[in-house]
């Protein structure tokens, strides 16, 4: 049986971009149709962002008890060291994925979204056809198509996924705790989920083809992410190529050409790459489309609009920064426009945050980067932070970059525990323009890490009081 749907709305992909844009289109009282063809939360909410922060979370309780329990941490101890049933918890992780799928579909349906469940694939620009789960067929004709078809992970050609050799996807739904894991990439996947597992006990090395992990950030950033790693007996192989993978009785043995040439033998019981993500642009007939590309991603100009008239994309299909909260600005801001509404996108930052041990946020300009400018650079550590002291996380700091003639801020970082909480105070003060001054003036709670943001302030203006 085939169904026809005209819709003024169609979008593809379920992900925090397609079902933001739907929803945003709803809400505005345009028909709307998404098409999902896997779950709805797309990789962000079912096989990203969500699970591996809820691993990530039962990794840092693992290892606090595990520490009670070793040598007993700030007056607690434990009598016997916990035990990690991982099924059980890949059980909770799926249970909180189960309800943010089902947050998502209510909200789809409550501002009135046809959801299409089934693989679109496009015979024009704004014709496409959906052979869905129950093996019907709808065909839906559209105005406007916003393409949020997302991405998927990189593999690389001589270790392709398959057997122990996994994706970010895999490691995510594990039932066992790997004994021995080896991580290729030490960006930000490979970085979040190495550290939560070797949290677990599993015994972790890293291969990253630079001379440095997490790449895109500078030296200062990365260093106390780099001591951890140091710290736990996680081993570092800077500088090497994964080049082969063979199989064996109970995992593998990847072979690593290590940075002076010698040629390493690493066993593993789960390999897991990590060397990126790439556009997913194939086997939906985007050739069918006349929408340009920009290198792998689709191109669009500051409206998310692509080369076909009213043919609109976002997310991780369009570029980097490959994250969520991106994905989100664009779909609600195409869906305004295409309600009529004056939009851009064009923001001051986007802050992103690298979810390691400890915490990595970044927003606006690097200071290197920034250095075009005449700029003034100053930082505030944590270890003269009085709530982090009281968390046993003196470890880190937060940085402020200004321009040295009007103070206005270009850039705030900072690593350090749970720091990925003070995210929305940079981008907000660096949308709003603000000056060193602003931040000076602004009187922040005490005790919390963002007095560390207050100071660094005040630092940078001379008269920082608790340094
Ligand atoms: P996606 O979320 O990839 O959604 C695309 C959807 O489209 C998918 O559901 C797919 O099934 C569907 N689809 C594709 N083609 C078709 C078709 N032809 N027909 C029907 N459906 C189709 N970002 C952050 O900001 N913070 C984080 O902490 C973070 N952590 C991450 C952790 C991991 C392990 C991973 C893998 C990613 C993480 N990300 C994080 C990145 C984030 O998940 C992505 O940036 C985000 O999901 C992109 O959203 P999107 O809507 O563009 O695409
Ligand atoms: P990534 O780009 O963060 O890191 C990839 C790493 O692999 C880099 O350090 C790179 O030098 C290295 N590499 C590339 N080829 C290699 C090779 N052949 N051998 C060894 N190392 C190699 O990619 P990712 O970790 O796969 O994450 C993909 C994207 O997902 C990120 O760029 C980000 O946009 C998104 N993400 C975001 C978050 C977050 O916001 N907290 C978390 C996870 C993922």
């Amino acid at each position: 049986m085939t169904e026809r749907i005209h819709t003024k709305v169609l979008v593809v992909g379920g992900g925090p971009g397609g079902y933001v844009a739907a929803i945003r289109a709803g809400q505005l009282g345009l028909d709307t149709t998404l098409v999902e063809a896997d779950t709805l939360g797309g990789t962000c909410l079912i096989r990203g962002c969500i699970p591996s922060k809820a691993m990530i979370h039962v990794a840092a309780e693992f290892e606090s008890m595990a520490l009670a329990a070793a040598k007993g941490l700030n007056g607690i101890t434990l009598s016997a060291p916990p035990a990690l049933d991982m099924a059980k918890t890949v059980k909770w992780k799926d249970g909180i994925v189960g309800k943010l799928n089902g947050g998502v579909a209510a909200l789809l349906k409550r501002a009135k979204v046809r959801v299409v469940d089934g693989w679109a694939e496009f015979s024009d620009a704004k014709t496409c056809s959906v052979v869905r789960k129950d093996g019907a067929t709808t065909t839906i004709v559209a105005e406007h198509v916003i393409l949020a078809n997302g991405s998927l992970p990189v593999s690389l050609p001589h270790i392709p996924f398959g057997g122990a050799v996994i994706s970010s996807t895999e490691a995510l739904s594990l039932e066992t705790l790997p004994k021995k894991l080896v991580v290729v990439g030490a960006g930000y996947i490979g970085l979040e989920l190495g550290i939560a597992f070797r949290k677990m006990g599993a015994e972790v090395a890293v291969v990253e083809a630079l001379d440095r992990i997490l790449p895109l950030y500078d030296a200062q950033l990365v260093e106390p992410v780099h001591k951890w790693l140091v710290k736990h007996g996680v081993t570092l192989h800077l500088g090497a190529k994964a080049k082969a993978v063979a199989t064996k009785k109970n995992g593998a043995v990847l072979s690593v050409e290590a940075k002076d040439g010698t040629t390493l033998e690493l066993p593993a019981d789960k390999i897991l790459v990590t060397v990126g993500r790439k556009p997913n642009t194939e086997g939906w007939g985007i050739e069918n489309m006349a929408v340009d590309l920009d290198g792998r991603f689709v191109r669009v100009d500051d409206q998310c609009r692509t080369s076909m008239k009213d043919v609109w994309a976002i997310g991780d299909l369009v570029g980097e920064p490959m994250l969520a909260h991106k994905a989100s600005a664009q779909g609600e801001m195409v869906a305004e426009i295409i309600a009529g509404h004056k939009r851009r996108f064009n923001p001051v930052s986007i802050a992103a945050v690298c979810f390691t041990e400890p915490e990595i946020v970044s927003a606006g300009l690097l200071p290197d980067e920034a250095a075009r400018n005449d700029v003034i650079t100053a930082q505030f550590p944590f270890s003269a932070n009085g709530r982090a002291l009281s968390m046993d996380a003196q470890d880190g700091f937060v940085r402020v970059v200004a321009r040295a003639d009007d103070h206005r801020i270009l850039g705030i970082q900072a690593v350090g525990a749970h720091v990925s909480e003070l995210s929305a105070e940079f981008a907000h003060a660096l949308e709003m323009g603000a000056t060193l001054e602003d931040i000076a003036g602004t009187i922040h709670v005490h005790p919390t890490l963002s007095e560390a943001f207050h100071e660094s302030a005040l630092r940078a203006l001379g008269h920082a009081i608790h340094i």
